[in-house]
């Protein structure tokens, strides 16, 4: 059995990946997780690196974004990192694969990643593909370099409820919108369904958040920890951030991340207003500099999903990537018209 912290609503964590900078939609994202666990008592926030991929050295990446989540004001209770982790999730994938011998619910696949693109198109939002199957009905003749897949349940659990802050209760049939998702990889990398599954277990996690891209993954994540015994718990979807022009945002594409808006120009406070603002806790029409601190006391998941556009994903404002704007203060000025410090 995975040895488990007891798990508690107020305990919440921030979980990036270290493939390039910080980027604007990475702290909205931050600042709603650190929000929604800091406005209740005794919280807990933990920052997890999610290092899987040890084929690369992330470290500078990691140091980077620790630092730029430091200069913000964000501060953890707790940091962690995935690549420390590994036995953690070996030994998951081993109670996994011992669970019902008579009907495994792990199997391995040798189909290659351009058999399973061709049969199934990635879904728009999450990229996620269902598999058909194939290896499930007809075992490889052996395992070796084979990746190792979980059953969907045809029946009994094959719904899954997502409860969301924001969205509600989601429905989720895994069998027909997620299918049977890897675990382990053929190079041996654990994926991230599994490890999230099993990180946000062993470290008593009772509320993510993230963006609305993982909204459907929170059902399979779901159905992993009841596998491995681990308690249900909530989740806040955030609508997403897109580019000017309606992109996704990415820290590998070069999106305007923290470093340079701190070339340009921009403080701590500016950034954090900017984000609170996005996210609607603001209480002003135009973005205000405000500290983390003050921004707790302004959160409420009324005003995160208030109005039926405020699901929507939102495209970032023109004056975002200018410099002139973050430069002469940008919405500094408001401050004292406002009133915020006041
Ligand atoms: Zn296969």
């Amino acid at each position: 059995m995975l040895s488990a912290l007891p798990t508690r609503p107020s305990t919440g964590r921030f979980a990036p990946s270290p493939t390039g900078k910080l980027h604007i939609g990475n702290v909205y994202t931050a600042l709603g997780a650190y929000l929604s666990a800091r406005r209740l008592r005794h919280s807990r926030f933990i920052l997890r690196i999610e290092d899987l991929d040890t084929s690369k050295d992330t470290s500078k990446a990691s140091e980077k974004i620790i630092r730029d989540l430091e200069w913000l004001g964000f501060e953890w209770d707790e940091l962690v990192f995935q690549s420390d982790r590994l036995d953690i999730y070996r030994e998951a994938l081993r109670e996994l694969r011992d669970l019902n011998p008579q009907d495994p619910v792990v199997y391995p696949c040798s189909c290659s990643r351009r058999e399973i693109c061709q049969e199934s198109p990635a879904d728009p939002i999450d990229g996620m593909r269902v598999y058909k199957g194939k290896c499930r009905k007809n075992p490889p003749s052996s395992p070796e370099g084979c990746s190792l897949r979980l059953k969907a349940p045809h029946e009994g659990e094959k719904r899954v409820e997502v409860r969301d802050f924001i969205f509600g209760s989601r429905i989720f049939n895994l069998e027909r919108q997620i299918g049977d998702a890897v675990l382990r990889r053929r190079d041996g990398q654990f994926t991230y369904q599994l490890a999230v599954a099993v990180d946000d277990g062993i470290e008593g996690i009772g509320q993510v958040v993230r963006g609305r891209d993982l909204l459907k993954s929170s059902a399979l994540q779901i159905y992993i920890r009841r596998l491995l015994g681990l308690k249900d718990l909530r989740f806040a979807h955030l609508p997403l951030i897109l580019e000017n022009g309606g992109g996704k945002m990415s820290k590998s594409k070069g999106s305007v991340d923290v470093s340079t808006l701190k070339e340009w120009g921009a403080s701590p406070e500016q950034i954090i207003g900017f984000c609170a603002w996005l996210m609607h806790i603001c209480p002003t029409p135009v973005p205000v500099p405000l500290g983390i601190e003050e921004c707790v006391k302004l959160f409420s998941y009324k005003k995160v999903k208030f109005g039926p556009n405020r699901l929507k994903d939102v495209e970032l404002p023109a004056c975002f990537s200018d410099p002139h704007w973050w430069r002469r203060g940008g919405a500094s000025s408001e401050r004292t018209l406002y009133g915020i410090y006041g």
